[in-house]
């Protein structure tokens, strides 16, 4: 796969050296080999957090991209103070990230076929969902639905933005109610899980997809491992809550190494664009009629 990686290889992100130490394995990794790999550990396989820029730039074909609503930014109506004021934590985030809110949306082609693309990033305030990612969602899926294009959304995520309150998890009702009208007027929806998504985004719209992918060794659940084991006063099976005990479990489709992610998104994309979906707009046709 030819792409311009390096395109979005800051120099603020390229420090003194050039090696880096892997998280999991400990291993020196030479960083230009580890971003030949879109971010993977050559040695253990280890996927580290890509930003939302870099995982736009890991699917979508050079020069289609087209982003949309980048102008919508976070609001503070509870005028809501932990630490510090909400606002002064957007203000912030907005200033480090260069973006204005976690959610990315838009449309590009992947390998020649066009889609709608969704991505949290995790850079910004841990991929959380408040008000305007719900809405930026929404708006991915009615664009999608709009135009009849497979809808792609990646999650990373903490879950519920708890600074925007009950109106952030009204967000978990609001997505899951647009993919429910565009399940219904046929569409295509592949959800792809990264490390890690949890909380109001894995309650909600992540896994409501006709198919859910996840990147290796990704963390994903509702509530923390920690929380739970308190609870239940139980020693947890190893590897719970990640994508390969998921898998086992029957609660994701596939996983898939992220080498291989846009390949095997546009292989679904074809099958799926197929038989199923000629029957489905037979049901919808037949329904209307
Ligand atoms: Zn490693």
């Amino acid at each position: 796969m030819a792409m311009g990686w390096n395109r979005f290889r800051k120099k603020k992100d390229m420090p003194s050296g050039l090696w880096t130490k892997c998280d999991q394995c400990g291993a020196m990794i030479f960083k230009r080999d580890m971003e030949k790999r879109y971010k993977v550990c050559p040695e253990c396989d280890h996927h580290f957090v890509l930003t939302g820029p870099e995982r736009v730039e890991l699917l979508i074909d050079e020069g289609t991209w087209i982003e949309e609503f980048a102008e919508l930014s976070a609001t503070d109506r509870l005028h809501f103070v932990d630490k510090v004021p909400y606002t002064d934590r957007i203000e912030k985030t907005v200033a480090k990230t260069g973006r204005n809110e976690a959610m990315i949306i838009g449309s590009g082609q992947l390998g020649g076929r066009p889609i709608v693309l969704g991505v949290l990033d995790f850079a910004f305030m841990g991929g959380s969902m408040g008000v305007i990612v719900g809405e930026k969602v929404t708006l991915a899926i009615e664009h999608a639905e709009r135009e009849k294009l497979p809808l792609i959304l990646v999650t990373s995520s903490g879950g519920a933005r708890m600074q925007e309150g009950t109106l952030s998890l009204m967000q978990m009702a609001k997505t899951c109610n647009a993919l429910g009208r565009f399940d219904s007027a046929g569409g295509l929806y592949i959800s792809v899980l990264t490390h890690p998504t949890t909380g109001g985004v894995i309650a909600s719209f992540a896994p409501m997809a006709d198919m859910v992918l996840a990147e290796p060794g990704a963390l994903i659940g509702f509530a923390g491992p920690r929380v739970i084991q308190t609870t239940l006063k139980q020693d947890l099976p190893p590897g719970f809550q990640r994508s390969e005990f998921l898998l086992e479990h029957g609660q994701i489709d596939r996983i898939v190494s992220r080498e291989d992610l846009k390949e095997e998104i546009g292989r679904l994309i074809d099958f799926v664009k197929g038989p199923v979906v000629r029957a489905r707009e037979a049901k919808v046709a037949e329904a209307e009629g």
